[in-house]
């Protein structure tokens, strides 16, 4: 969980510009809304922050690490560092309350607060209303970081008391070139990194035997469409079914066919450069010439029409079935 200063610029060098300008400059706000999609480092970022504000070794505006204040607010046990996350679904109103409580309990004995609100965006409207009572009222040394990874749920009334710093979602390839790091094969490696932006989360994908047979499973009901109707459905019956077994890998397993139907159009439009599945080339070009570019795109569309009905409690067999009729016969059956 804890990354270096170092570490994080690589991926985050605007927002941590603005960190660093901030504590530099003597600027710090009472307030700051950290938003951007998941795993683009939000919480590293507020906790880098926090070491450096209450770092006994600065430098410049980077913490030391090694210092007792450093190592408090890594393992989440510094008395004016506080943590707010989701009690369940949403962040309530008591939770807010008894921060509040706590911070005004303790002002009189020590200087500096902070405390970092994970998934902002989750807190109930008492919950939020409790807290725009709090920032309305910054005593001069509490310092807030909102987190959260939908800026447009969060309430304006919040928004505008805060400076907003944004994180931009990592460059695939630079995803891609960690997960190689690791030792993550290419075919792999390019395909985790599409499907998450989250490194750990890429990471793990790519290390499980999982996703690996996920990926051939696309392949094969590939092939199989573009043979018959018949053999593809014995991929979906033998092979997809059980595989992409619950929702979100069946969701999952959808884009991963959707990327594959995006490579067949990256190969019609001479961007090869860009396949994700560029290890089967030759594969995928052995079949480009079954369908014109309208037929790709119809076809991509009639997997993310699929992908919608996830959430319709339709049969995922039925699901299945019909989609791959219409990716076999055009989206004339919709
Ligand atoms: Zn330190």
């Amino acid at each position: 969980m804890s990354m270096s200063w170092e570490q994080l610029e690589q991926y985050q060098p605007n927002a941590l510009r603005m960190i660093a300008n901030s504590i530099q400059k003597g600027r710090v706000a009472h307030a700051y809304l950290f938003e951007g999609q998941r795993g683009t480092g939000k919480k590293e970022a507020s906790l880098l922050f926090a070491k450096s504000l209450f770092c006994l070794n600065r430098s410049t505006y980077k913490p030391c690490y090694q210092c007792i204040n450093c190592r408090r607010i890594d393992s989440g046990n510094h008395p004016d560092v506080h943590i707010v996350a989701p009690d369940g679904q949403s962040i309530k109103k008591h939770q807010i309350d008894q921060l509040q409580e706590e911070f005004t309990k303790t002002a009189m004995e020590s200087n500096k607060k902070l405390y970092i609100i994970e998934h902002a965006d989750q807190m109930t409207i008492n919950a939020a209303n409790s807290l725009l009572k709090f920032l309305e009222e910054p005593s001069s040394n509490t310092i807030a970081i909102l987190l959260t990874e939908q800026l447009h749920r969060m309430l304006n009334t919040i928004i505008s008391r805060c400076q907003i710093i944004s994180f931009k979602p990592l460059p695939t390839r630079i995803l891609t070139a960690y997960l190689e790091e690791q030792g993550i094969p290419r075919h792999i490696a390019v395909l985790a990194a599409h499907v998450t932006n989250s490194r750990q989360e890429a990471l793990e994908l790519s290390q499980s035997d999982w996703f690996a047979q996920a990926r051939k499973i696309v392949l094969q009901l590939y092939e199989a469409l573009n043979k018959s109707y018949i053999q593809a459905l014995f991929v979906i019956q033998d092979q997809w079914l059980p595989h992409f077994a619950d929702k979100e890998q069946m969701s999952l397993g959808l884009d991963l066919l959707l990327y594959l139907y995006k490579d067949l159009l990256y190969i019609q439009t001479n961007k090869e450069e860009k396949m994700i599945y560029d290890d089967c080339i030759a594969e995928l070009k052995q079949y480009s010439f079954l369908y014109s570019q309208k037929r790709v795109i119809e076809n991509m569309s009639a997997i993310l029409r699929a992908k919608a009905r996830l959430n319709t409690n339709m049969n995922p067999q039925l699901l299945m079935e019909q989609l791959a009729l219409q990716l076999r016969e055009g989206s004339t059956f919709v």
